[in-house]
């Protein structure tokens, strides 16, 4: 009935999360407030993990993407599914750190990993830094030697494929901050090099084509692109790299248009062309590793608020203000990102009414959603926005100095507080 499979309607007409009524979490822990479904992150992971066990016979490995989503019960949850985490920050390193994770199953990310971050990275020991360009390459080999480590390393490279997403989004291409270019002889000199280094392990090549995509192909076109660069690093230098990375991006359910793909299909059809042109090449099947962010919690969680005022401006449009705003989903004023929205409280009504939800922040531009049709709504009403489990909480700010919310994982009936709602005077606890 909506986008995301863990929303439905119960007989009091109120929409629930993961069976749990979505009203009763306003009342019991306040708006605005992000809800998760545990048992679909979990089942998610699981599906993922399930599939590259399959396809790639035990040689692969999942690792969620952090930046989506990342808090210590969420990478406590991925290490008791058995999966990695990849991380792009001292920060989400170190929420890593706090709960113990494996240092072999982070994977380092980032275009402009700082000194300090590096040094981080190489004393908790992390099984493999995303070099993403030749100074970092250098500057990790130095830290390494001094501190008499060898560090596993996987090159990040630019296949230049393009996943028609939006292009805000779009991360494969030459014209890209991120990465060695294939075209211009940067990837393989950067390869070069780090064979050479003494403290550098190259453990494989990475890549990572964008996010949001719905389509197969760009995924198997990457993944042969790769795969001929590896062989011509086997011809070149007689090394035969042992590892590919292709990233995440896997699209999902943001409107009911949209049409994801099970990702046991995008599994299947890549891993069949990895395994026979990895074959065709004279290659071994290097293990797969893949990166799914969004598609492990995006559908998973939502976000309510309460209806302040309601402001109809005649034969022009409705406003319906809520209690959050950009500071909590700052998607649409970047990328113009849909979502679905639902009256908690009369969920199971019609939704006839067009209107705009916008948030408190002082700012024309901070809306939810425009031209969006929802149940008839007046102040107190609770608004639910769907399916903003990822890049959510994670790009939240505290513009307005608005507090940052809670955020709550329903499971088996119970829902307990992961992250807490933040307080005026954590709010100023760096002020001086
Ligand atoms: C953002 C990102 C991901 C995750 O992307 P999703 O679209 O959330 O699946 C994975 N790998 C890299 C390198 C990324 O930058």
């Amino acid at each position: 009935m909506y986008v995301s499979d863990c929303v439905s309607v119960n007989e009091r007409g109120h929409l629930t999360i993961g069976n749990y009524d979505t009203c009763e979490l306003a009342k019991k822990f306040g708006t605005p407030l992000y809800a998760f479904d545990e048992n679909e992150i979990r089942k998610n992971l699981r599906e993922f993990k399930k599939s590259i066990d399959d396809e790639y016979a035990g040689n692969g490995l999942v690792v969620y993407a952090s930046k989506a989503f990342c808090c210590k019960e969420m990478v406590r949850i991925c290490n008791e599914e058995g999966t990695g985490i990849d991380v792009v920050s001292g920060g989400e390193l170190y929420t890593a750190m706090s709960v113990d994770f494996p240092a072999e199953n982070i994977v380092f990310h980032g275009n402009n990993k700082t000194y300090d971050e590096l040094v981080m990275a190489v004393d908790y020991g992390v099984g493999r830094i995303i070099v993403d360009n030749l100074t970092e390459l250098e500057t990790l080999d130095k830290i390494a030697k001094e501190k008499g480590k060898t560090m596993g390393v996987m090159l990040r490279i630019k296949p230049g494929i393009d996943a028609h997403t939006h292009s805000f989004i779009k991360t494969g291409q030459i014209d890209s901050k991120f990465g060695f270019a294939l075209e211009t002889g940067e990837a393989m000199e950067g390869i070069k090099a780090a064979l050479a280094m003494e403290n550098i392990n190259l453990r494989g090549l990475h890549c990572h084509i964008g996010s949001q995509i719905f389509d197969l192909d760009p995924f198997e076109l990457a993944a042969t692109v790769m795969l001929d660069l590896f062989k011509q690093v086997k011809d070149e230098t007689g090394t035969e790299l042992g590892e590919l990375n292709l990233g995440g991006g896997f699209g999902i359910k943001y409107l009911k248009s949209d049409r994801p793909r099970p990702y046991s299909d995008y599994m299947r059809k890549v891993s069949a062309a990895v395994n026979s042109y990895s074959a065709e090449l004279g290659l071994k099947t290097p293990f797969i590793l893949i990166e799914p962010g969004r598609s492990v919690v995006g559908a998973a969680g939502l976000t309510l608020y309460t209806v302040g005022c309601v402001k109809d401006i005649p034969d022009v449009r409705t406003y319906v203000s809520v209690d959050g705003g950009m500071c909590d989903n700052p998607r649409y004023a970047l990328y113009q990102s849909s979502y679905e929205v639902i009256c908690a409280n009369k969920a199971s009504e019609k939704r006839d009414w067009t209107v705009t939800v916008a948030g408190k922040c002082c700012e024309s531009g901070d809306l939810i959603q425009e031209w969006t049709r929802i149940q008839p709504v007046e102040p107190g009403d609770i608004l639910a926005v769907l399916s903003t489990g990822a890049y959510n909480y994670s790009m939240a700010s505290n513009y307005n100095r608005i507090p940052r919310l809670p955020v709550v994982f329903v499971k088996n009936g119970t829902a307990r507080e992961v992250i807490k709602r933040e307080t005026y005077a954590q709010l100023c606890e760096c002020d001086v």
